[in-house]
């Protein structure tokens, strides 16, 4: 896929007149590199992990305003940021971790908001050390990253949940109103970025949303000990203080067609419509009772809150040993919920090793610490039930690695004879997901790739279809919420260009 150029028009310029500030110089001379080295990275601080598997609070607590303080002064303001480059929209770090040294995170989150609406979402939930923590010139000297994931977080946290508001900042004027509307379709993360953005330039938008709450993955897919609802809605209502309205239970597709919509005016549009069509294994007992897609389980316990049945009419199965198969943020987010619902055993069978499992590795070490059992190399090959059609074990085969497939992996090879049974009562199947294709199904002359993703020139956004624009999960698969955000705001971008010049 083609990667987009990360800075925006004029940023490198901005970036180096933020630098040259009088502020920033004296705060340079304040404390020595050496000294800025020499501090220790702030450990986030966590609720205890025998206290948090009985509950669905947040996992981390969040820095202090001291412990920001204290771990902004590790960042030494480079000449050369990496971390702008490592991050998919750009924001310019450094300016923002100086004004929290400054003690000024007011400015800060004014500094990120330019580049990212969803800044308490991003710091929660973003792969930091695969992006601008891994660029991060002290990770290069031999030192631990600065926490530039929870210092964003701070940022959001400190400014929007202190006045219990979650609106407390505004973004200031945007540009002049437009006559357009123009229709989001999905009210994920690249549905949101993508409308927020088009609201700043001016036009009338219209997000869809076909479940009964807005934030797609955000509200139905990631856990509250994750991610506290209140987060997510403190951001939508920031986006929607902006102009945006968004209309829930709509399927564009179903309640209205696309070409319904451009009859009631929309004179462009964007498709985010995410990646929720779970991918099963096709293997033998694959449909007994108790062997669930991640998908539909972590939307009954998150969005229908199925656990606080029977107050919420959403039953989630009880189990006393489960098993989740995966070894991405989905696997870590059903494991971990099972373990929280009372499982005695919660277990992840993941068939590559350690190293190539895809979750955050923050993840990855608090479902560690939490007692979660992780099984690698291992493959379910046959659920077996009782007599009553409900799960009762699993066979699992062992894998060795060998050469790298496609997605320059090892791909694990079957080793013969090496099958073994476990018990279990509830199967979570975390492997992957693929584009829904109720709306793209719809459109016959739209582009489609090999695994029903919609096609489009990166660098805008656009599909096959002139007026439709697509991003996020729809076009990459199952990514991240960062990407699809990137796309959101490139594909407004685009809009704009497409508008003004016909
Ligand atoms: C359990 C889980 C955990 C994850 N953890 C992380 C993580 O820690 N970090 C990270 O970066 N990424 C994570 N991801 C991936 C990330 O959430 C997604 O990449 C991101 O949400 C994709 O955003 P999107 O805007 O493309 O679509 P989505 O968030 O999928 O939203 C799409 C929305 O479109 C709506 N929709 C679909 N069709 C229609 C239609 N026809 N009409 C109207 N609405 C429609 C859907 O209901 C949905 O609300 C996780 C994903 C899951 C499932």
């Amino acid at each position: 896929m083609n990667r987009p150029d990360r800075l925006e028009p004029g940023q490198a310029e901005r970036l180096r007149a933020e630098r040259d500030r009088d502020w920033r110089k004296a705060l340079r001379r304040d404390i020595s590199v050496q000294k800025r080295m020499a501090i220790d990275r702030q450990p986030m601080p966590e609720q205890e992990p025998w206290v948090r598997i009985k509950n669905f609070k947040e996992v981390n607590l969040g820095y202090t305003f001291d412990l920001a303080r204290a771990e902004a002064r590790r960042c030494l303001d480079c000449g050369q940021p990496g971390c702008v480059a490592g991050c998919p929209v750009a924001i310019d770090i450094p300016t923002f971790i100086k004004y929290i040294e400054a003690g000024e995170p007011e400015k800060a989150l004014e500094t990120i908001r330019r580049t990212n609406g969803l800044p308490a979402i991003c710091g929660r939930v973003c792969p930091q050390e695969v992006q601008c923590e891994k660029e991060c010139n002290l990770a290069r000297a031999g030192r631990e990253p600065v926490a530039i994931g929870h210092l964003e977080r701070f940022v959001a946290d400190y400014i929007c949940l202190r006045e219990g508001t979650g609106t407390a900042f505004h973004a200031g004027p945007g540009a002049p109103p437009r006559p357009e509307k123009i229709a989001v379709v999905g009210s994920g993360p690249g549905g949101l970025t993508a409308a927020a953005d088009l609201a700043r330039l001016g036009y009338r938008v219209t997000v869809f949303e076909a479940l009964h709450l807005p934030g797609g993955v955000l509200a139905y897919g990631i856990p509250e000990f994750r991610l506290p609802r209140e987060i997510l809605e403190s951001e939508i209502n920031f986006i929607k203080t902006l102009g945006v309205e968004v209309r829930t239970n709509f399927i564009v597709g179903r309640t209205a067609s696309l070409d319904d919509l451009r009859r009631e005016g929309y004179a462009a549009f964007f498709l985010a419509t995410g990646a929720g069509l779970p991918s099963f294994m096709n293997i033998p007992g694959e449909n007994l009772l108790g062997v669930y897609s991640a998908n539909e389980y972590l939307t009954r316990v998150n969005l229908m809150k199925g656990f606080r049945f029977p107050e919420f009419d959403t039953p989630v199965p009880g189990a006393r040993k489960a098993a989740v198969i995966g070894g991405g943020n989905v696997a870590m987010d059903a494991v971990r919920t099972a373990l929280r619902l009372g499982a005695g055993q919660a277990t992840i069978y993941y068939r590559r090793s350690r190293a190539e499992m895809p979750a955050r590795t923050e993840e990855v070490k608090h479902a560690g610490e939490e007692g979660i059992v992780f099984n690698f190399l291992t493959v379910p090959v046959r659920f077996l039930g009782n007599e009553r059609g409900e799960l009762r074990g699993m066979v699992l085969q062992r894998l060795a690695l060998g050469e790298p497939d496609s997605s320059g992996r090892p791909r694990p090879v079957p080793i013969p004879g090496s099958e073994f049974e476990v018990e279990v009562d509830l199967a979570v199947v975390a492997i992957g997901q693929s584009p829904n294709p109720l709306l793209i199904r719809q459109l016959p002359d739209l582009k489609l790739g090999r695994w029903g993703n919609v096609e489009v020139n990166f660098q805008t956004m656009a599909t096959s279809l002139p007026g439709i624009y697509a991003g996020g999960d729809v076009v990459r698969g199952g990514a991240t919420v960062i990407l699809a955000m990137g796309d959101g705001r490139r594909a407004a971008r685009a809009i704009d260009e497409f508008l003004r010049t016909g």
